[in-house]
């Protein structure tokens, strides 16, 4: 059983109201409508009791929840029936260095390793009413109360499964409020809360690294790195990289379906070339990053424009819903790209030419973004990084066929279809 963690920002009151003034203002402009998600990848995990080696030079904060484990496969659950897929709840403890900004995802602040350490699951006859303390060195720093929180576990179950599909082991982290507590070298971190065991956390520099086999490989994603592509947007390049996490529910495969929502105005592809880590990276310089590198591969990272708001854009419903990220499950060896910076893009709508770019028109090129991840996080073998698009941007539409390409790496075919025709294509296949 593989999981996946998902975790939800601001949704403590105390945290709203800290942020309230400045969410009127750029560049945010309205306050979130939906939750803002992000994830936690493999590279944070931790079971309890383990050691985490803290980032020198920063002060990491303890952020003590709950977190709900999925039992069995959800998707498009309703609030009122979301308690049927909840197998129980865990103690977890949503790590981050502190946050001065919730406009782009916060990959630097919350994803580095051992990051997130989760306890045993258990059922809890009363979630919504659960005192989540957290001791540090056998003194409390912390308490807060589940029943504070703006969205409950089911709703955040059914507004998570309305676009990500979870599958049994997945969970969601409920957040924490906007006071953190500061943890440092030597200190041992409990969490606790009434019928879970506690959660420990050793926090020790010479902490080992962990792999983590129940994890996903973690998929990052690059926003606006071609330059041409960013000005189409209305955007300067950044001057670091914008990368997010997609999870694994969006992955489909070649020839495969992705659904247009109902409703919506902007749903446009992105052929991307996906570059795939072959050994385990840590502070990797940029001259040496490609030795990190097994391959390459093509994927379509579809985007729902609709739903974009102004929360770690872009956030997980423009791009982690279910289907919209075709990817060719075949690696090309990188022995066999003698330039990766150096490939034609081009993206066909029902075989017609819609974008053309080069690789070499990246902001941040493979080994800049391989070296700069690593100095951050460990990439594990089959962590994925999709490297952004060129301009040449339309919308797709139930029925159209499309096809990206990436020279010497491959070719992917996709079909567009509605939710009902994706709907019925589902009950044909059970
Ligand atoms: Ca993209």
């Amino acid at each position: 059983m593989k999981r996946t963690v998902f975790a939800v920002a601001l949704n403590h009151p105390s945290q709203t109201a800290a942020w309230d003034a400045a969410f009127h203002a750029p560049p945010y402009q309205a306050l979130p409508k939906t939750p803002v998600w992000f994830i936690k990848p493999r590279n944070t995990h931790r079971a309890n009791h383990q050691a985490i080696a803290l980032p020198s030079g920063e002060q990491t904060y303890s952020g003590g929840t709950l977190a709900v484990v999925i039992g069995r496969r959800a998707r498009k659950v309703s609030e009122a029936h979301a308690q049927e897929y909840i197998a129980g709840f865990a103690l977890a403890n949503e790590l981050s260095l502190a946050e001065e900004s919730f406009y782009r995802p916060a990959i630097q602040a919350k994803c580095r390793d051992g990051f997130c350490p989760l306890g045993e699951a258990a059922p809890l006859e009363d979630a919504y009413h659960l005192d989540i303390i957290t001791e540090v060195n056998g003194v409390e720093k912390q308490r807060w109360n589940t029943r504070e929180l703006h969205r409950s576990a089911p709703q955040l179950v059914a507004a998570l499964s309305e676009f990500a599909t979870l599958e049994p082991g997945d969970v969601i982290l409920l957040g924490t409020p906007q006071q953190r507590v500061p943890v440092n070298e030597g200190d041992d971190v409990t969490v606790r809360a009434a019928g879970l065991t506690p959660l420990v956390s050793h926090f020790r520099h010479d902490a080992p690294a962990q792999t983590q086999p129940q994890a996903h490989p973690t998929l990052f994603a690059l926003g606006l790195n071609y330059a041409d592509h960013a000005s189409e947007l209305d955007f300067k390049a950044p001057d670091s990289p914008l990368v997010f996490i997609k999870a694994p529910n969006t992955l489909t495969g070649d020839n495969a379906v992705s659904v247009r929502p109902d409703g919506v105005d902007y749903m446009h592809y992105e052929c991307e070339l996906v570059v795939v880590i072959g050994k385990t990276a840590r502070n990797v310089r940029r001259e040496d990053a490609l030795d990190y590198v097994a391959g390459y591969t093509v994927c379509n990272d579809y985007a729902v424009r609709d739903y974009l708001e102004n929360y770690y854009r872009p956030n997980l419903r423009v791009k982690s819903r279910d289907t919209l990220t075709p990817l060719l499950p075949t690696v090309v060896a990188r022995e066999q790209v003698p330039d990766a910076q150096n490939l034609a893009l081009q993206t066909f709508i029902n075989g017609e030419l819609r974008q053309s770019g080069n690789t070499r028109d990246m902001v941040f090129d493979v080994p800049y973004l391989v070296s700069w991840l690593s100095e951050f996080m460990t990439l594990q073998p089959g962590d994925m990084i999709a490297t952004g698009t060129p301009k040449g941007l339309a919308d797709v539409r139930p029925g159209d066929e499309v096809v990206v390409e990436i020279e010497g790496v491959g070719r992917l075919t996709n079909r567009i279809v509605s939710e009902q025709q994706y709907e019925e294509s589902l009950n044909e296949k059970n």
